[in-house]
């Protein structure tokens, strides 16, 4: 199935079952007025800002890959793919429900390159809000992709490191579950779970007709990516603990949760 230029489907075996993974490439198209807008450009950059803009459309190729596992329960722990998770979060979304699709999106390597290898830290500033941009476009396109692909209805998402509850370590067997997918498209898990580009996002999409947000679960104040308020119900709801304090830190999935 194709989703863009560059996309292909890819057949892999782990132990006896056969996994497929999808990858989505793209070219980003950028829109200029709302990245100026949010980078607050003013005339006396604009040029600038621009020639950077043009720059980076030239190279950008966001990039995702997904694909679809089993799940099932095992007392506390959820098991998806063979991989054993103990979270509440997970327990809770997956209850009743015999399949979840992980996935990884990145802003592509290109981008992160480019980043790299300006000096200047403006120019780079905005090389980060254009790389920000580019992987909010191939989120949503992935998220259809997923829906596409399996029939599905309403998802959601559920991200590694935005709950204490799904902590940042399990990015690992979130990884494990794609195989050869995050290597494939320039994406690498450092010892410390982030994520190489740094623009880049990871989770598990679940169907489910009810909207579930981590926003919902997840205390911390200030936060530019809030998608839903924080609600101290919903995690009596969901078996989780009240936090003693409200940090002001904001998940790696931020604003693009
Ligand atoms: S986007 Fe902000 S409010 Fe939502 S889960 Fe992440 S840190 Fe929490």
């Amino acid at each position: 199935m194709c989703y863009s230029d560059l996309a292909e489907t890819i057949y892999i075996y782990g132990g006896l079952a056969r996994m497929e993974l999808n990858t989505i490439s793209i070219r980003y198209e950028g829109d200029f007025d709302a990245l100026a807008k949010r980078l607050r450009i003013n005339e006396d950059c604009e040029d600038e800002f621009r020639e950077v803009y043009e720059d980076c459309l030239k190279i950008a190729r966001p990039k995702g890959v997904f694909t679809e596992c089993s799940v099932s329960q095992e007392g506390r722990e959820t098991i998806v793919g063979g991989r054993r998770f103990d979270s509440r979060v997970l327990s809770m979304n997956f209850k009743g429900l015999s399949r979840v699709f992980p996935y990884v999106i990145s802003c592509g390597r290109e981008l992160y390159d480019f980043a790299r290898a300006t000096e200047d830290p403006l120019c780079r500033y905005w090389i980060d809000g254009i790389s920000e941009a580019a992987l909010r476009v191939v989120g949503a396109r992935l998220r259809k992709a997923v829906q596409e692909t399996y029939g599905l209805g309403h998802i959601n998402s559920v991200n590694p490191g935005s709950l204490r509850d799904f902590p940042l370590s399990c990015q690992r067997p979130l990884f494990d579950l794609l195989g050869d997918g995050p290597d494939e498209i320039g994406l690498e898990l450092t010892p410390t779970f982030l994520m190489l580009p740094y623009k880049s996002g990871s989770g598990i999409y679940f169907e489910s007709e009810a909207r579930y947000e981590n926003c919902m679960l997840c205390p911390r104040i200030d936060c530019p990516g809030r998608r839903m308020p924080y609600d101290e119900e919903m995690l009596a709801v969901y078996g989780i603990e009240s936090p003693q304090e409200r940090p002001q830190s904001v998940c790696g999935r931020a604003p693009y949760a």
